[in-house]
């Protein structure tokens, strides 16, 4: 049993991510959104591209109003009125000032923008109220990025502000990581998919479908290989279709020390190298990692543990950071832990890191963990729904009292508020 720190590093490092040339498309700017990058982008242009105006108002030479009061204010000629979407079409001679509305281009010749607000119009003459400061409201052209400076790199997630930015960058497609494929089997002759007239003894095949989802919301795809009995010549069959369907295997069950646990002597068959075999977790204790190489580069096997909850919090500790660093993402790919203030006392047994899932709440005092109630049974699927985060009690710590301040690993889903 090695502990769970050690276990994510050591499986950090056996992840190969995507290849960024190999292992990507080009999508359409819309379709890229929740994508990873595979290149870089450089901006075309300056931002702003030119000179233009923060505000409503006037396009002045600064050294023209620069002692403009109320009581003696200095009258200008307006020779020009620019809109945004106008090319001024006037260079600004001493004496003149041009109408501007906000987001125009600012004429060649002036250098400020005096504020609508600041001034009295009368046909086409305007009196300039108060002294503006040297190039007040002009937005300077290229003071935000300059063409050929560097927006996006490879490996960055694309969410709301990066679509903005591509847009506004001109580009309408981009190039970004395919989406790592995941191959799920669930193992056990108990287990029947949702549909069937359960049978005594049976058990619904849940994995699967959590697995799935847990791997979608990741951004990759679920290949579902279904249901495969405790039967060594099947199960190898199963295991190697999918080892070579797949970016990354995850398997459920059969990796404890039962009479029907077969995954780990299938892997060893398979020419796996067995890196993982338990973890001192709870819930989640067995939990093969291995690698396998029928390609380059090798791909990683999950043998997760077949208890539901065990399933799904290995997967949170364990799994997403992997696909997470394979998806070609950015790192850090570690899980995420923030610290909250525990509102129940927490309970373990002392000898493994324990993981209590319950709710996050965002309150004025910081976060603040709710405990869910009800059994923290690894087979208990019940109260886990509704899971925000997974609080810790580490090895060595049988009670946590309420108030205390604990780590929770953040699945990132919406706080609670209240
Ligand atoms: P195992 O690790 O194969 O001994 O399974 C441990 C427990 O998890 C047993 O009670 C199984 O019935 C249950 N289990 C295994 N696989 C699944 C699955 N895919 N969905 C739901 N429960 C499962
Ligand atoms: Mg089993």
């Amino acid at each position: 049993m090695i502990p769970a720190d050690t276990a994510e590093t050591q499986i950090l490092d056996l992840v190969v991510p995507l290849d960024s040339r190999r292992d990507c498309e080009t999508v359409a700017l819309l379709e890229a959104s929740g994508r990873i990058l595979s290149e870089s982008v450089v901006s075309p242009l300056d931002f702003p591209h030119w000179d233009n105006s923060a505000m409503d108002g006037y396009a002045v030479r600064y050294e023209d109003v620069s002692v403009a009061t109320k009581a003696k204010p200095v009258e200008l000629s307006v020779v020009e009125e620019i809109p945004a979407g106008k090319s001024p079409t006037q260079t600004l001679m001493a004496g003149q000032c041009a109408r501007i509305l906000t987001g125009a281009m600012v004429p060649t010749g002036a250098d400020t923008i005096v504020m609508q607000e600041n001034t009295q119009r009368t046909g086409d003459r305007v009196q300039i109220l108060s002294a503006p400061a040297p190039r007040a409201f002009v937005r300077q052209q290229g003071a935000f990025t300059q063409v050929g400076d560097r927006l996006l790199s490879v490996g960055n997630p694309v969410a709301a502000p990066e679509v903005a930015m591509l847009a506004a960058a001109q580009r309408s497609a981009v190039q970004v990581y395919r989406r790592p494929r995941i191959a799920i089997l669930s193992t056990g002759n108990e287990l029947v998919s949702p549909e069937a007239t359960l049978q005594p003894g049976q058990i619904v095949d849940s994995n699967q479908f959590a697995l799935a989802a847990l791997v979608q919301q990741l951004g990759a795809v679920p290949l579902c290989q279904g249901i495969v009995p405790d039967d060594p010549a099947k199960l190898q069959q199963a295991m190697a279709t999918a080892v070579a369907e797949a970016d990354m295997v995850l398997s459920s069950g059969g990796v404890s020390v039962g009479d029907y646990d077969y995954v780990d002597q299938i892997l060893a068959d398979l020419g796996a190298t067995l890196h993982i075999r338990s973890v001192a977790v709870k819930p989640g204790k067995p939990l093969t990692v291995a690698t396998i190489a029928p390609g380059t580069p090798p791909q990683l096997y999950f043998g997760l543990p077949g208890n539901p909850v065990s399933a799904l919090v290995s997967f949170w500790r364990f799994v997403a950071p992997a696909i997470r660093k394979l998806s070609g993402r950015r790192g850090p790919w570690s899980a995420p832990f923030v610290t909250a203030r525990s509102r129940q006392p927490l309970k373990a047994g002392g000898k493994r890191e324990t993981y209590l899932w319950g709710q996050l709440y965002a309150t004025s005092a910081g976060l603040e963990f709710g405990l869910a109630q009800g059994s923290h049974s690894s087979g208990n699927l019940i109260n886990i729904t509704g899971t925000q985060g997974l609080a810790v009690v580490p090895i060595g710590v049988t009670e946590l009292a309420a108030g205390s301040t604990v780590r929770v690993l953040w699945m990132g889903h919406d706080l609670q508020t209240t």
